[in-house]
């Protein structure tokens, strides 16, 4: 009787145990499928990047130990990121071209740049600044991604390696961030590349020579294109 008992109380934790696998497996298969559902519905223009100085006009951004203001910075680097990536046949939009805020408040600005970038709905979005800090000593690229983007997360890996290269004793590492309101409220890829800071002089010198401003920009472009090759890829 005691071994009928026994048998039993297995019974019914083996079917315990197999219900919970079940569930489990489906879980992971629904969540796999809305995966791809996602990625599937939605169609990204794949020959297309926005290409976003930050700051302009009024707003001068950081402004370096130098003097160098850093909209004249991004928006440098950023035009001849815009070359190199025509070069490969990469079509890029600008959200802008000149001296210029794009609404009469910080805020304005700043949504109309997220909602060019939806509008647009290319395969990445690269937004250029250049950082600063008190302590003078910190130098170096580092390239931020929204938290939840797996997207984000691999342009970033991409950009940050390639730049990283260029002063590999400074080198940073990728970084997550959920506060951001561009990269909260942009639905497509999108990354922010602070290619330097402004607040360390040799690094502030160094930004506002075109001949590095170039070399910025192509390590920015050569993250671009591998990230793009491998949206194509995993088609
Ligand atoms: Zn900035």
């Amino acid at each position: 009787m005691r071994k009928k008992i026994r048998f039993g109380v297995f019974i019914v934790l083996l079917a315990a145990a197999i219900a919970v696998c079940r569930k489990a497996g489906d879980g992971l298969v629904e969540w796999i499928d809305s995966d791809r559902a996602v990625s599937a519905a939605v169609q990204r223009n794949e020959n297309l990047v926005v290409v976003d100085p930050g700051h302009g006009g009024p707003d001068p951004g950081k402004v370096g130990v130098n003097g160098a203001e850093e909209k004249d910075i991004n928006l440098k680097i950023a035009l001849n990121i815009k070359s190199y990536l025509e070069k490969e046949n990469i079509e890029v939009f600008m959200t802008r071209t000149s001296d210029e805020r794009l609404s009469d408040t910080q805020v304005g600005d700043l949504k109309e740049r997220v909602r060019l970038m939806n509008e647009k709905n290319p395969v990445l979005a690269v937004s250029i600044h250049q950082n600063s800090y008190q302590d003078e000593s910190v130098r170096g690229a580092q390239v931020f991604y929204y938290t939840d983007s797996r997207d984000g997360e691999e342009a970033a890996g991409y950009i940050q390696k390639a730049l990283s290269a260029l002063d590999p004793e400074s080198a940073k590492e990728r970084k997550a961030n959920n506060t951001y309101y561009l990269l909260k409220k942009t639905e497509v890829p999108v990354v922010i590349a602070e290619c330097g800071f402004l607040s360390n002089y040799e690094e502030a010198e160094k930004l506002s020579e075109e001949a590095y401003q170039e070399e910025v920009a192509a390590a920015v472009s050569d993250g671009i294109l591998e990230y793009i090759d491998s949206v194509v890829k995993d088609k």
